[in-house]
């Protein structure tokens, strides 16, 4: 029998979602709820609303999910451990055959649930790192006294060995902590992560965006990180198509709300497909077509733009700050643009101030 290395597996799994238009990878938000009120969240919300699924209605949707093909769960929140029955919706998504990720703040993980998390078989744990400190991490989670139990259940996991990732968005309130967090992350033998892209919040409150670091900051931040060419520590960017909505969404992705509304992704909530009125099997067409059926108006300039094989804006982005997917929005065009002349000019040193 031919044998595949994980990659290998998932590469050709990817390739042929995307040659069947198939949906590949689900995120499925678990609850809106959250005990911390970080400054940048994209969360409208932060509170349980009595309209999120029920346990059975979670179940459901799971086992439609399995029935389309789909390989990949990550939940997430909202901070998933507010719900008091995510474990049993653990064990039906490990029933149902599917790989698990887990996104989450870890300031719920105590020793028991690290242990049941140990059960899970979950593939990989993405653990939210706000700030080296306890004053910086408690400045962006609003939340006095978070620091202690984020450490403590970061350390749970990593006894256990669980598959641990740290990922750290960074923002204007913790940037000048960015080094000291991946020294006490890898320092525990854990990968480190950095994100510098903020959102505005699902329903269009721009608000995160005043935390948002300037594009010459975003660039200092990534040449000193990572030096001009070494992408290894920066969180993966969504693979590009090449069609108008260039990302995997609606091409072998999904988003899940909590108010069980199908959505191209996370940070693109559209359709909101209803899945108390639909299955998910009618919602994937709709969210092709949503895709397919997308098109530039007369404010899109990317064809002929210089510095589109730079540009980290997404139809999302611009969808969200103005309504409208076609225009450019200036801060991306900043970034894209100072990103290409220090590439050219390979003058880390010009920006190296972090
Ligand atoms: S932990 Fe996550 S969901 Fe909770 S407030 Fe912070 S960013 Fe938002
Ligand atoms: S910088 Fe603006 S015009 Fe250029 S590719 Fe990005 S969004 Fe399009």
């Amino acid at each position: 029998m031919k044998r595949l290395s994980p990659h290998r597996f998932f590469t050709s799994l990817a390739a042929k979602a995307r040659e069947t238009r198939m949906p590949e990878t689900v995120t499925f938000e678990l609850t809106y709820g959250c005990n911390l009120r970080c400054v940048h969240c994209y969360n409208p919300t932060h509170r349980v609303l009595p309209q999120e699924l029920s346990t059975e209605e979670v179940f459901s949707i799971l086992d439609q999910c399995a029935d389309v093909g789909v390989v990949t769960l990550t939940f997430t929140g909202g901070e998933p451990f507010v719900r008091p029955d995510v474990f049993a919706i653990f064990e039906h998504a490990k029933r149902l055959g599917m790989l698990l990720e887990l996104i989450s703040n870890a300031t719920r993980i105590t020793p028991e649930i690290a242990d049941r998390l140990q059960q899970a078989n979950f593939r990989s744990l993405a653990i939210s790192i706000y700030g080296a400190t306890k004053d910086t991490y408690e400045l962006v989670t609003g939340m006095p006294g978070s620091f202690g139990p984020f450490i403590r259940g970061l350390e749970c996991l990593i006894s256990r060995r669980l598959p641990v990732i740290v990922r750290m968005p960074v923002m204007t309130d913790n940037a000048h902590e960015v080094q000291d967090a991946r020294t006490l992350v890898e320092g525990m033998g854990i990968r480190f992560q950095y994100c510098v892209d903020i959102h505005p919040k699902t329903n269009g409150d721009t608000s995160p965006l005043l935390h948002r670091l300037s594009p010459a900051d975003k660039v200092r931040i990534d040449l000193a990180m990572l030096g001009p060419r070494d992408q290894a520590a920066a969180d993966e960017p969504c693979a590009r198509n090449g069609g108008f909505i260039e990302c995997a969404c609606g091409q072998t992705k999904f988003a899940i709300t909590p108010y069980g509304e199908m959505n191209l992704c996370q940070g693109f909530p559209m359709p909101k497909y209803d899945l108390r009125k639909g299955t998910v099997k009618e919602g994937w067409e709709v969210l092709k077509q949503t895709v397919d059926g997308a098109r530039p108006n007369d404010h899109y300039e990317c064809p002929t733009c210089d510095v589109r094989d730079r540009c980290r804006q997404g139809r999302n982005d611009a969808w969200l700050a103005t309504g409208d997917m076609s225009v450019c929005l200036p801060h991306y065009k900043e970034l894209a643009t100072l990103e290409k002349k220090a590439s050219e000019l390979d003058v880390p040193s010009l920006f190296r101030r972090v």
